[in-house]
C-alpha cells in the first residue's frame, strides 16, 4: 500500500512556502497526500511561535494525534518542524528542546527547517499564483519578536536562483508571484558582503552598519558581469544595511508573462526611494503595499526597537503616494505592548486615521520567550484592555462599514 503524508501548517506565508517544499520531498519518496490528518501515515506539523496561542495549538494537536494513534495505529510518524524547532536549535541552554520533548512525547522527529532548504522544488498548491521565498531569518531584533530566535539571522537566496525560479514559473503559466522574506526589502545584505555563512555574520556587526566610506567600496556582480551598487536607506542618521531588493524586484518585473508581483513583509526602514521608483515605473508591481507600523506612538516604537518614528513613517507614506498614484496600504499593529498607555494607544489611532489603511492585521501583544521585551519589560496591559484596544482599531480599519471609506 502506498504510504501517505499530511502537512499541517501554522503561521505565515513563509511557513506555507516551506510546507510546499516539504510536500515535494515526501512526493519524491513515492508518498502521496492523505485526505485527512487522521488517515495519514506521516504527519508533519509546521509550527509558528509568533503568539502563544499558535504554540498552544501545536501542543493540543500533537496530544490529539497521540490519542488517534493509540486508537487506530496511525499516524505512524509525527514530525514537528518550523519555528518551534528553530527556537530549540538556537537555544544553547537546551531548555526549550527539553520543554517541547516533555510536552510532546508522541513526536518522533524534530526536523530543522534548514534541512529542507531552498533547493527542494516546492509542490505548489495554486496554479497561477506562486510563493517565492527570497530570504530567511531576520537581523532586526524588534523587542517583541521571536523570529530572529526561531529562524536565525537573515540569509538571502542567490540572486540568479530567484530570477531562474521566476522565469520557470512564467514558462509554466504562473502569472502572479509573491516574494517572501521576514524583512523582504533588506534582501541581499549578506550577498553584498560576500558572506553566506550564518556564523560568520554573527561576528561582523560592522558589516551591517558600515560607515559611508566603506559602503561605497561594496557592490554586487551578477553572473552576467553587471555590477549593481547596494541601496542604503538612511534612518535616524545611520545607514541601514545594504539591500539589493529594488534590483531583484525590477528584474522579476521584466520576466515575460508575470502579470503581478507583490512582496511580504517589507519594513519601513528599508523602503528606499529607489524601491519607490522601481514600483512606480513597473505597472506589474503591486499597488497594495503592506507596510507594518506596529504602533503610532514614538515611545512605544522605541521600546519595540523599531527604527522609525511616526513622523518618518508618515513621510514615507507621503513619498510613496506622491510617486505611485492609486497606491493603498495595509499594515500590522500590535496593541497592548508592554507599558502601552491610553495616550500611546491614542497616538496609534491618530496615525491610523491619518494614513487610512485599507486593511490591518491587528494582534494582541503576546509575551514570547527569548525576546528582549520578555527579559526587560512587563506584559502589564491586561487582556481585557488589549481586547478593547483591538476592537477599536478593528472597527476603524477592518469593519465592512469603514472599508469603503478608506483610500
Ligand atoms: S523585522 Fe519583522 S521579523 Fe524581524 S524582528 Fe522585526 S517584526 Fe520580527
Amino acid at each position: 500500500m502506498q504510504k501517505t503524508y499530511f502537512i499541517k501548517t501554522f503561521g505565515c506565508a513563509q511557513n506555507v512556502a516551506d510546507s510546499e517544499r516539504i510536500a515535494n520531498a515526501y512526493e519524491s519518496k513515492g508518498m502521496k497526500k492523505a485526505s485527512s490528518i487522521e488517515s495519514a501515515h506521516h504527519v508533519v506539523i509546521n509550527t509558528c511561535m509568533i503568539r502563544e496561542k499558535a504554540e498552544t495549538r501545536v501542543y493540543g494537536l500533537v496530544h490529539n494525534l497521540s490519542l488517534v494513534r493509540k486508537r487506530e495505529g496511525l499516524p505512524e510518524k509525527i514530525v514537528v518542524t518550523g519555528c518551534m524547532v528553530g527556537m530549540a536549535l538556537r537555544d544553547s541552554s537546551g531548555k526549550f528542546l527539553k520543554l517541547i520533548r516533555q510536552r510532546m512525547p508522541a513526536v518522533d522527529e524534530f526536523l530543522p527547517i534548514e534541512e529542507v532548504g531552498f533547493d527542494h522544488a516546492p509542490l505548489r498548491t495554486e496554479i497561477t499564483h506562486a510563493w517565492v521565498p527570497i530570504s530567511n531569518g531576520c537581523n532586526n531584533f524588534c523587542t517583541f519578536c521571536v523570529v530572529p530566535f526561531t529562524r536565525g539571522r537573515e540569509i538571502s537566496r542567490p540572486y540568479t536562483d530567484v530570477i531562474g525560479e521566476c522565469e520557470q514559473l512564467a514558462k509554466t503559466g504562473y502569472k502572479k508571484i509573491t516574494l517572501l522574506g521576514m524583512n523582504v526589502n533588506s534582501y541581499g545584505a549578506d550577498l553584498v558582503s560576500g558572506l553566506g555563512n550564518i556564523h560568520v555574520l554573527r561576528d561582523l556587526e560592522k558589516t551591517y552598519f558600515p560607515k559611508s566610506s566603506e559602503s561605497k567600496k561594496t557592490g554586487f556582480v551578477l553572473p552576467s558581469g553587471k555590477k549593481i551598487e547596494p541601496v542604503f536607506v538612511k534612518h535616524l542618521n545611520r545607514l541601514r544595511i545594504p539591500t539589493l531588493f529594488p534590483y531583484l524586484l525590477e528584474d522579476i518585473a521584466h520576466v515575460r508573462g508575470i502579470e503581478l508581483i507583490d512582496f511580504l513583509s517589507s519594513n519601513p526602514w528599508d523602503f528606499s526611494d529607489k524601491l519607490i521608483d522601481v514600483i512606480s515605473r513597473n505597472p506589474n508591481i503591486t499597488r497594495s503595499i503592506h507596510l507594518p507600523v506596529q504602533s503610532g506612538s514614538n515611545s512605544v516604537l522605541k521600546r519595540m526597537n523599531r527604527w522609525y518614528t511616526k513622523e518618518i513613517y508618515f513621510s514615507l507614506i507621503e513619498r510613496i503616494r506622491t510617486k505611485i498614484p492609486h497606491v493603498r496600504f495595509s499594515t500590522d499593529i500590535i496593541v497592548g505592548f508592554c507599558g502601552e498607555t491610553e495616550e500611546e494607544f491614542e497616538d496609534t489611532c491618530k496615525l491610523v486615521q491619518k494614513v487610512g489603511f485599507y486593511k490591518a492585521y491587528i494582534s494582541l501583544y503576546s509575551d514570547r520567550p527569548q525576546t528582549a521585551a520578555h527579559k526587560v519589560f512587563h506584559d502589564d496591559v491586561v487582556h481585557k484592555e488589549k481586547k478593547r484596544r483591538w476592537l477599536i482599531l478593528e472597527k476603524m480599519i477592518n469593519s465592512p462599514r469603514q472599508k469603503g471609506s478608506v483610500h
